[in-house]
């Protein structure tokens, strides 16, 4: 923003002003911005616009999750959702238009991709939704019944966002980083690093990159206890090992805002859900400081794939539990309007054919994966470059 009002020969200080009439205060139109000199205004009103997603679906579940379905053009759409708690707001939001990684269990991954989201469609979403829901009188009933410290002075109704939503961020990562900066940034959101989490299959350079320049809270999506099981349910394992992405998450571990990191653990039926594989999980974490996510699968169409059965869900939850492990089981929230964990599909042309190739294929079968080392320069291309064309030189 400094930059862009250097740029029409205006003082430093109307960044500033533009920050917060735009994010803070949720002002769209230019004309509102009342403490801007008029001729600035005029300039602004010729040179720029301040414009949201265009909303195609607004869903309300019966528990108070709301889902936004966001046309970010050329037939693609993306997903947000809104998950109201007793004392917290948590806005769940997407990076990409797909995902090209290709999980087992997640709608997205089968959807296909089409493309990165530019760091204005990232934090857009939570401009969208936060000033939107600021309107809501359920939002502001909750804000009224349950004050969070810090935040009830701001009439604020998200308190945390999760980037757990459509797309691997990792894949996206100059534009998610952006996104993040501005979340946390006094003159705009101003959220706690604590309240900000980044969640990844496993992209282990840009878990190291990420420690460097943003450190927010990380959520890996782990799944299964051992590489033979998670190269079939998360195909980027087969890239990036448990061993590695391990040793990356240690690495991560000093700097995490939270003192630890959160796994993510699908509990699937018959696939990685027996007493077997809960303690082999023990044996994989029990080093690292953290905590375990139980997530009951949320189904959808295609996958094939069923939810543990609650009894099952409990009894490895109780395993975990009695080895020392810290661990929950995730309430499902927004089922009944496919709001859930991995259930978020968007809209899709997908451009790399992942989703032919998937209906084309009884299992996930890729090949064997170049094993040469990265250089630095290498993996600085990459992290701008499209995320299928990564994926198809790894196969
Ligand atoms: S779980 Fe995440 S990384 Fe895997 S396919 Fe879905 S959106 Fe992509």
């Amino acid at each position: 923003m400094a930059a862009y009002v250097a740029g029409l020969n205006e003082k430093p200080f109307r960044a500033k002003q533009l920050m917060q009439w735009i994010h803070q205060r949720g002002v769209a139109d230019i004309n509102d911005m009342s403490d801007l000199a008029k001729s600035f205004r005029a300039t602004l009103l010729d040179k720029a616009e301040v414009l949201s997603l265009p909303v195609m679906k607004d869903e309300h579940a019966t528990d108070g999750t709301r889902k936004w379905l966001l046309d970010v053009g050329a037939g693609n759409a993306v997903e947000s959702v809104f998950i109201p708690e007793d004392d917290r707001g948590t806005l769940c939001i997407s990076s990409q238009a797909g995902c090209a990684v290709n999980c087992r269990f997640c709608s997205t991954g089968r959807q296909g991709f089409s493309r990165n989201l530019t760091s204005g469609e990232i934090i857009g979403q939570l401009w969208f939704a936060e000033h939107l829901l600021r309107s809501d009188p359920e939002a502001i009933r909750r804000i009224e019944k349950y004050p969070t410290p810090g935040w009830e002075h701001t009439g604020r109704v998200i308190s945390n966002v999760v980037m757990m939503g459509m797309g691997e961020p990792l894949l996206n990562y100059d534009n998610v980083v952006s996104a993040l900066r501005l979340m946390l940034d006094d003159r705009a959101y101003g959220l706690s690093r604590r309240r900000v989490t980044v969640s990844t299959s496993g992209v282990v350079p840009m878990i190291d990159r990420l420690a460097q320049d943003c450190p927010v809270a990380l959520a890996v999506s782990l799944h299964a206890p051992n590489d033979a099981l998670r190269d079939q349910l998360v195909p980027l394992n087969q890239k990036y090992p448990l061993h590695e992405l391990l040793a990356a998450c240690e690495r991560y571990l000093p700097f995490a805002p939270r003192d630890f990191l959160t796994f993510e653990y699908c509990m699937l039926d018959g696939v990685n859900d027996s007493d077997i594989q809960a303690k082999e999980l023990v044996r994989l974490l029990r080093n690292i400081k953290c905590k375990i996510n139980l997530i009951p699968f949320n189904p959808f169409p295609e996958s094939g794939l069923k939810r543990s059965s609650d009894q099952r869900i409990h009894a490895f939850f109780g395993i975990l539990l009695d080895a020392g492990m810290v661990a929950t089981v995730r309430k499902t929230r927004g089922d009944d309007i496919a709001a859930a964990c991995g259930q978020l599909a968007g809209d899709v042309v997908d451009r790399t054919k992942v989703r032919e190739r998937a209906l084309h294929k009884a299992e996930i079968e890729l090949t064997e994966l170049e094993s040469d080392e990265d250089t630095d320069e290498e993996l600085n291309a990459r992290s701008n470059e499209q995320p299928i064309e990564w994926l198809k030189k790894l196969n």
